[in-house]
């Protein structure tokens, strides 16, 4: 087990509901500590980079429509294998199939607006984070 980062995102359907605090709790409470935490409104350029390995999906308009509807919250968490732990409190993409207690289960309206975004990888994580934050953002 070792101490590793993810990163996150509060989709736009989150924020416009106030959801922010509750789903930072949620976060909190499966021992995950937020080390950079900044509210952005994404550009279509940005969406569409950042979601770029589902350019060929067909949700993908959608889904960057969507990412750009209004502010998220972009995020970094560390913890005990973070990124699984992040994968589990989220649930399921489609909040239909989530288990209870996890963020989706309780909080997304759909299969899109599913309020949270979580990488899939260390890896990706790594990405992911660099994409928004300057190594000098992230607080441990
Ligand atoms: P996850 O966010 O659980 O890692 P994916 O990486 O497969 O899921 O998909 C990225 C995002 O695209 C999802 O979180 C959701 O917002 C959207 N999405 C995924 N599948 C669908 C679908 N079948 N219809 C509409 N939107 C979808
Ligand atoms: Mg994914």
């Amino acid at each position: 087990m070792a101490i590793e980062r993810t990163f996150s995102i509060i989709k736009p359907d989150a924020t416009r509901r106030n959801l922010t605090g509750k789903i930072n709790a949620k976060l909190e409470g499966a021992g995950l500590r937020i080390v950079a935490q900044r509210r952005v409104w994404m550009t279509t350029a940005q969406a569409e980079q950042f979601y770029g390995v589902h350019r060929e999906r067909p949700f993908f308009r959608d889904l960057v429509t969507f990412m750009t509807s209004g502010p998220v919250v972009v995020q970094v968490l560390e913890g005990e294998n973070a990124v699984a732990a992040n994968r589990e409190v989220m649930g399921a993409t489609n909040p239909a199939n989530a288990a209870e207690g996890t963020i989706r289960k309780e909080f997304a309206e759909s299969i899109e607006a599913n309020s949270v975004h979580g990488s899939d990888s260390a890896e990706n994580a790594a990405t992911e984070i660099a994409y928004f934050f300057a190594g000098t953002d992230i607080v441990g």
